[in-house]
């Protein structure tokens, strides 16, 4: 009887499978022993995949076949289960065989996910959903972009030819993870398996610690006080067709587009673990500077340039401020981009606490 893939363990012995080996590939080694070739890739059968690496294997062997191992050996590689085929390990190839493989996706929490794994299972509540259609190949067909929500922090999502309920909460199999303008995010194609799960508490701060931030991740939350403020942010004039800044009553390139008011800064907070170059755009200026829109009517603004660059420095100039946004990979590294910014009063201070100890738990 044959051994299937989602029984093997470390005890594997003497065992025989039958496998359909799903990628392969060459490695060039260089040891005191000489130079010398291996192979690794990923196997799997109906009840799963696990990763091997081939000390010997022979040279007719293609990823697609299907083969049948006697004597293989497995065992733990970086956390991870992965069978070892070396010389005494027989490998027949089976040409008439077919064999249909069950994926088995590594289960990550969002602020883990990187793009080592470009498929992956995550669990959480889907929110916001904006729907879209598009054509392919002559028909209508829709795809939805959402939030998508756990206890570290939260990644867009594409859900193509699907609807999924806002508010519920999902285990998401086979999603393919890729990264534009510096942020995370997921796709879901006919391939992925979705399936609704019970609901599970998600803290409404998730705090992170400056030098813990290595890749990007959205709706987090960072703590410290500003360290610095840049100068060029404020009250500033856009053109409203290239949307570029401009100092002067007209933008250089279009004379003739509407010059508007917006709001912008850009700064560097600390908080006793390292520093982070940050940026706040228009939505989370208002709120601070508890302005409206209305305020800045470029026919008769009710604020200056000056005011608004006094009421920012005295909101978040030597106080411990608390941001809410995005961590954001640029070609400088990490940084933040804020939708938020509260100064930390007592009430906010109580929550953050919360936070910080419900991490430790
Ligand atoms: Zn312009």
């Amino acid at each position: 009887m044959a051994i299937t893939v989602d029984k093997l363990g470390e005890q594997t012995k003497n065992e025989t499978m039958v496998v359909k080996i799903i990628s392969l590939r060459e490695k060039e080694t260089k040891t005191e022993k000489g130079e010398g070739v291996y192979h690794y890739g990923m196997l799997g059968d109906g009840s799963g995949t696990l990763p091997f690496t081939a000390w010997s294997i022979p040279a007719t062997i293609r990823a697609g076949d299907v083969v049948e191992l006697k004597n293989f050996t497995v065992k733990k590689y970086n956390d991870a289960l992965r069978v070892y085929i070396d010389s005494k390990t027989e490998v027949v190839l089976r040409p008439d065989d077919k064999l249909d493989v069950k994926h088995v996706y590594k289960e990550y929490k969002i602020k883990e996910l990187n793009l080592k794994d470009a498929f992956v299972s995550v669990t959480g509540i889907l929110k916001d959903p904006i729907e879209k259609t598009y054509e392919k190949d002559g028909q209508a067909k829709t795809v939805v972009h959402s939030t998508f929500e756990d206890d570290t922090g939260s990644i867009r999502i594409s859900l193509f030819d699907r609807k999924l309920a806002p508010g519920r909460y999902y285990k998401i199999d086979g999603a393919k993870l890729s990264e534009y303008k510096g942020r995370y995010r997921l796709t879901a194609g006919d391939k992925t398996q979705i399936a609704e799960v019970g609901s599970f508490s998600i803290p409404d701060i998730k705090i992170y610690d400056i030098n813990e931030l290595a890749r990007p991740v959205d709706s987090i939350n960072i703590t410290g006080t500003v360290v610095f403020l840049g100068d060029k942010g404020g009250l500033i004039s856009r053109c409203s067709e290239c949307r570029k800044t401009i100092d002067d009553i007209r933008c250089p390139d279009h004379p003739e587009a509407k010059i508007f008011l917006d709001l912008y800064a850009y700064f560097t907070i600390e908080d006793g673990t390292g520093d982070i170059q940050c940026n706040v755009g228009r939505a989370g200026m208002l709120e601070l500077l508890n302005l409206k829109e209305e305020d800045l009517n470029i026919e008769k603004p009710k604020v200056s340039k000056a005011d608004v660059s006094k009421r920012l420095a005295e909101k978040i100039l030597s106080v411990p401020i608390l941001l809410d946004g995005d961590a954001v990979m640029g070609t400088n590294g990490i940084s933040f981009r804020a939708r938020r910014i509260r100064r930390m009063d007592e009430p906010l201070l109580k929550k953050v606490m919360e936070a910080y100890e419900g991490e430790m738990l």
